[in-house]
């Protein structure tokens, strides 16, 4: 077992993660990050990626995430390939986090960028067309349907915003539920019924994602929840609408989340209830989910852990020379 300390502790290595370990490093916290089991984040699993900006062209998310973990090495952030599977908080900074591979880690501040994950139906076709015509994110992928046939699938408030979303591109947007009401605000729901785009379908849910002979989605299986029979919708794309779970597991009894489970920070910051606990990206963000955004709290973090040591700091000065 190794022990690996530094001034700035990061868990996650999506945009969150990395931007808080490129201003870190800036700013000579000498950062660590835990990468855990997906380095580079969400954005690995995506193709084309066309709102980062600065860049003209269509670019790879894979090739983006690369790009950001090179930019914070370059600074002088050391990269760990380990998952944190335990922290102590509890007593307060310097804080104590230990990975799978029995490492420990300990940072005067803590800065938890572990993201969420898409929830996904499971079925058949799902993965396999991800990205080829089968996505979750309809602000991300939305704009290549721009005139095309689509579907969202989910009854709650994402599903509703994402239908809305999509008819800014398609003017013709299926909703499937499983059931015959939505469970989303009211609000979404009369937006919803008075849009001529959108085509509720009801009482069915997707058993199949199939493809067409160009390898891309060609249409979806259905099936009737109340009376079993099955049926086809022929669509570009199919966007899965049915929640993420923010990866907060090992927070839980720590730090307050919300009903939904992601952490809870002081409004318009990304302080948590612990003082040098910071949290950024989607894990504390159910709202916007995008690259941009995680990368603009973890900037955040960044700044305030840099404040944060900067008071610590000074506070034991003050001690020391009172002794
Ligand atoms: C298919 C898809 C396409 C998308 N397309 C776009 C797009 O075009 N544009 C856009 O702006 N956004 C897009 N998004 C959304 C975007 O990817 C996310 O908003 C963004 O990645 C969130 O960044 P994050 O740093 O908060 O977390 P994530 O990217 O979720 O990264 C979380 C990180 O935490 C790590 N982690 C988790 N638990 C632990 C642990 N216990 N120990 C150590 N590390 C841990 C993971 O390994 C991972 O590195 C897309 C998302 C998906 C799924």
């Amino acid at each position: 077992m190794t022990t690996h300390t530094t001034r700035m502790l990061i868990i996650g290595s999506g945009p969150a993660g990395y931007s808080a370990a490129i201003y870190g490093a800036r700013a000579g916290m000498q950062p660590i990050v835990v990468q855990g089991i997906q380095p580079g984040g969400q954005l690995t699993i995506t193709t084309d990626v066309e709102n980062y900006p600065g860049f003209a062209d269509v670019i790879q998310g894979p090739w983006l995430m690369e790009q950001m973990q090179k930019q914070a090495e370059h600074v002088g952030t050391r990269m760990m390939w380990d998952t944190i599977v335990e922290v102590d908080l509890a007593n307060g900074s310097p804080f104590r986090a230990v990975g799978d591979s029995g490492d420990e880690y300990i940072g005067d501040v803590l800065v938890i960028a572990t993201g969420a994950q898409a929830k996904w139906l499971g079925v058949p076709g799902e993965q396999e067309l991800g990205g080829k015509g089968v996505s979750a994110c309809a602000t991300c992928d939305g704009f290549f349907y721009r005139g095309k046939k689509v579907a969202v699938i989910g009854g709650g408030n994402t599903a509703v915003e994402e239908a809305l979303y999509l008819t800014n591109h398609s003017d013709d947007v299926t909703l499937i539920h499983r059931r015959d009401t939505l469970r989303s605000e009211k609000i979404l729901q009369d937006r919803l019924f008075a849009s001529e785009k959108i085509t509720p379908l009801w009482n069915k849910t997707v058993s199949r994602f199939v493809k067409g002979e160009n390898g891309k989605l060609h249409h979806l299986e259905l099936r009737d929840t109340v009376t079993g029979e099955l049926s086809t919708l022929e669509v570009d794309g199919a966007f899965v609408a049915i929640g993420h779970a923010p990866a907060t597991e090992l927070f839980k009894g720590k730090l307050p989340t919300d009903e939904s489970g992601y952490l809870i920070v002081e409004p318009g910051t990304p302080k948590t209830n612990i003082p040098g606990v910071f949290a950024c990206g989607d894990v504390m963000d159910h709202t916007y989910r995008q690259a941009v955004t995680a990368a603009g709290t973890g900037c955040m973090a960044a700044l305030d852990a840099e404040r944060f040591l900067a008071t610590l700091e000074h506070a034991r000065h003050e001690a020391v020379a009172a002794e």
